[in-house]
Order: structure tokens, then sequence, then C-alpha cells
């Protein structure tokens, strides 16, 4: 790296700021551990105004950045390649609550925040900010909007897109877009906050954003109920939804295999259920103060419904907010006990709610017939129409070994079956670098044309997140 660079950074954001040689792998390395890169400085500014500096001093240099937040992300989006060019911003130090507006039911924070301290400060003024998700503890609000992050909430309150009000952006000229407008309603033109959100920092940089808050549930009833197939579990949601209406806040599936590597590696977590094809968990949230025994009476009422359909065939409702808690953690588990487990071929597809019983019927079939022992961890949002569709290697065989010989093969599977049941092949992670060469044969051509026109149009130096994408 050329002191004259290093100098310039240096004079931006602080000598302690800039981070060269020595060990950068908190950085250079993902949270699959699939992706490990080499970044020629790690950069740690403290304002918008450094950031924008930071990028213009980049941008003089033709110096490749890489946004990165929490780097919880699971593509590989937020860590530099292996090419030892690319400056790594992170943005953890921006982490300032700029303000709660009550009455207008916003709040703006900077981009490092993480999302469990936005949750928080909503809390503290007796607000709800809905977006929650199981690595919440580490991502960034600035990595969730770059990614357009689900979770489990979305089927009452949206993504990350839905929740987002105004933007403050960094450009990839070093430019600052303040568009932090507190507005549910702004037909001036081309929507630019829509624009980079989901952009996976391919665009520019996120500084800050105004979030919508929402009033917190009064009262919340949380059960599992056990399912024999999936099509089981798309009736159980249908009574759901018409039963709860719009305070049906929580649809989760896990199959088997999935809560059986819970069990593996987090033996101390409870079962309350014993094991059976699909698990689902099912959160009821109402908004009237005082509505706990109606909350219950009507859970109960919608349990009974669902084992006289023959929808269900066993079921445990949450005693208190601590069996509650216990049930998320089971559900928040699984990605966690994934990874325990070792690497796996991750699918995290969007379908029509109405084509997943087939799809999820065909696709276990063909696997299972191509290759033998495969192990099917499949878990997700299913209230969205959102499957974690992950093959883990067959027992006894090295995961990185069955990775290398048929990640490939097993993507061709999956995604072909996506395609034909209407899907996408991204729900809420996003492409990052792991799908990239993936995309060109699902996007239909003129989308893509449109999007390397944008990309060219914002970026035409391609320097921001270079290669991730397109
Ligand atoms: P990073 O990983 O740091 O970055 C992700 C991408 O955003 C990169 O392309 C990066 O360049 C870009 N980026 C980051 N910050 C900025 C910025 N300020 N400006 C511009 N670009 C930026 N996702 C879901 O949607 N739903 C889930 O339920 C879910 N569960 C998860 C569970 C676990 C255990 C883990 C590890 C991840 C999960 N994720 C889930 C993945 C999810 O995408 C990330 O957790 C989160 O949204 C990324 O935030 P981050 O701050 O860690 O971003």
């Amino acid at each position: 790296m050329s002191a004259e660079l290093l100098g310039s950074l240096r004079a931006i954001v602080g000598a302690d700021h800039v981070l060269h040689g020595g060990d950068l792998a908190r950085w250079e390395l993902d949270w699959r551990k699939r992706f490990r890169g080499r970044a020629l400085a790690v950069v740690r500014p403290a304002s918008t105004e450094q950031v924008a500096a930071v990028v213009r001093c980049c941008a003089e240099r033709r110096v490749p950045l890489v946004p990165q937040g929490g780097n919880t992300g699971l593509v590989g989006g937020g860590v530099p390649d292996a090419s030892g060019t690319q400056v790594l911003l992170a943005m953890g130090r921006m982490h300032r609550v700029r303000g709660i507006d009550a009455a207008n039911l916003s709040m703006t924070v900077e981009a490092g925040c993480v999302l469990q301290a936005v949750q928080e400060a909503a809390a503290s003024a007796c607000l709800l900010f809905p977006l929650s998700l199981a690595a919440e503890g580490s991502c960034t609000i600035g990595g969730n909007l770059a990614t357009n992050a689900g979770g489990t909430q979305v089927l009452r309150y949206g993504n990350a897109r839905e929740l987002c009000l105004g933007l403050e952006v960094v450009t990839p000229a070093g430019e600052v877009w303040d568009g932090l407008a507190a507005l549910r309603k702004d037909n001036t033109g081309y929507d630019l906050r829509d624009l980079y959100i989901g952009s996976e920092g391919t665009l520019g940089v996120i500084t800050a954003a105004t979030l919508k808050l929402h009033p917190r549930p009064a009262a919340q009833w949380t059960a599992l109920a056990a399912c024999d197939s999936m099509s089981r579990c798309v009736d159980l949601l249908q009574l759901a939804r018409s039963r709860f209406g719009a305070g049906l806040t929580g649809f989760e599936v896990m199959n088997t295999l999935s809560l059986a590597l819970v069990a593996r590696h987090f033996p101390a977590l409870p079962r309350p259920l014993a094991p059976s094809p699909w698990t689902v968990l099912i959160e009821f949230s109402a908004s009237d103060a005082g509505a706990e025994a109606a909350c219950r009476e009507r859970f109960e009422s919608l349990l009974q419904a669902a084992f006289e359909a023959g929808a269900i065939t066993d079921a445990a409702l949450a005693e208190s907010l601590a069996q509650a808690k216990q049930l998320w953690h089971l559900r928040e588990s699984i990605p966690l006990a994934q990874a325990e487990e070792g690497l796996n071929i991750k699918h995290d597809i969007a379908l029509p709610v109405s084509a997943i019983p087939s799809f999820v019927d065909a696709t276990d079939a063909q696997i299972l017939r191509r290759f033998p022992g495969a192990r099917l961890v499949d878990f997700g949002h299913l209230g969205d129409g959102n499957l974690h569709y992950n093959v883990q290697a067959p027992e006894g065989v090295a995961a990185a070994d069955f990775l290398e010989r048929e990640e490939k093969a097993v993507n061709r599977v999956v995604y072909d079956a996506v395609a034909a049941h209407g899907g996408s092949i991204s729900a809420e992670h996003g492409i990052g670098a792991l799908k990239r060469d993936t995309l060109p044969h699902y996007k239909p051509a003129v989308a893509l044309g449109l999007m390397r026109a944008i990309k060219a149009a914002l970026d035409p130096l391609d320097l921001m997140n270079p290669g991730r994408v397109l």
C-alpha cells in the first residue's frame, strides 16, 4: 500500500482507525468462513463527513471500497476479495441514535448501530422497531438495509425496506445525499431510497437511516405445533391467518433434521414436542391492553380447530414470556447448530406459499435420489413464502469435500425447481459474491441490463464493492 494513501486515510479518520498489516481476520473472513479475503487496509470512520472524505480519497486514486457492518452477511458480500487491493470501510464507530420522534413514529440512527441497540432505543420510547433476526446482537442497521434483511416479523411488519422512511448515503463520488426525510408519502420522482436498499454496498455507503416505528403489542402468545407434512403447515397458516388477521406476527417452520441438529449441538435447550416431520412456531400479538386472557382463548381455539381439521398432531402453548423466549430460541439456534455441524449448501429461496408443498415434495425426492444420504435441513419463514432449504453432507462425509464435489449440481437441482415454481433464488440474504454467477441464469436479461445500467451510471469507475451482485 502506498505510504501516500495510508497517510491521507490517517489524516481523515486518525491513525488509530486505519489498520494495515497484522491480523485483520475479523474483517477479512465472513461469518460462514467461506470467503477469506485480504484488505489493503481497514478504515474506521466516525462520521458521515469522514466517510465522504475516505470515498473521495479512494476514488481519486481508483482504489475500490467494501463497506462492512457487523460482518454477519451470508453471501460473502461484506468481505474484501483476495486481491489485497480493496479498502474495507468498517462502519462500527458510527453508532449514534440521532433522534426519536414518537409522534411521527420514527427514529434516525447511524448505519453502524447494532440492530439490537436500535430495538432497545425504540423500546426505551415505549415503541417497537420490529426487524428481528438471529444475528441481531451483531448485525448493523446499515447492513440490514444494504441487504434488505427479512427475519421473523416480516409477515406482519415487512422487511427492512418497508421499515425505512429515509436514508443518508455517501455516493461513489463522495457526495452526501441527505434523504433522511421522515415522510410516509413523497412522490417526487424516482425512489432513490428503494434503489439503495438491497444494493449490497455496490452503489454507495449508507451512513444513516430514518426508520419506521410501531406501537408495542400489549400481549403476545407463542406456541409450537407438529405437522405431518408441508401441506398441513400451509393449512395451519391459512387457519391462523383467518383467525388472527394482522395479529399473526410469526409463522416459522422447522423440519425434523433442523431440530435434531439443535438438540445435538445445544442439548440444554428444552424440546416441548416429540420430533415430527415439521414443527411450526406461531406467534400471535394483540394491541389492546388487558387482552391476555382473550389472546390465550383465541390461541387455544385455533389449536383446537387445527386438531379437528387434521392440520396438526400435537401442540404446546407457552405459559409465560420466558417459555415463549425458549421457543424462539429453538428456532433461532438452527443456523448456529448448522454452523457447528460444518459447512452446508445454503439456499435462501422465496416461493408463492401455495407452491411450497409441491416444491418441497418434488425437490426433496430429487435431491435424495441424486445425492444419497444428503441431509435436508429445511426451516424458515413460511408466512413470507421464504424457506432456508439447506443441504448438509451425508453423516460421516467431510462437509468441505461434499461441497466441493456437489455444490454446483445441488444448486442446479434446487434453483431449477425454484424457477419452475415461480420463485426467487434469494429471498432475504442477497446475492453478494456467492450467487453472483448464478444470478444471470435465473434473472431476466432485461432486468439484468437495467441493473448494469444503474450501476454504470452511479458508479462508473466500478469502485463500490466491485464483483458483488453483478
Ligand atoms: P455485513 O455482513 O457487514 O454486510 C452485508 C452487505 O451489506 C455487504 O454487501 C456489505 O458491503 C453491505 N453493507 C454493510 N453495511 C453497509 C453500509 N453501511 N452501506 C452500504 N453497504 C453496506 N438475514 C435475514 O434477512 N433474515 C434472517 O433471519 C437472518 N438470520 C441470520 C442469522 C444468522 C445467525 C446470521 C449470521 C445471519 C443472518 N442473516 C439473516 C443474514 C443477514 O443478511 C445479516 O445478518 C444482516 O442483514 C447483515 O448485516 P451486517 O451489518 O452484518 O452486514
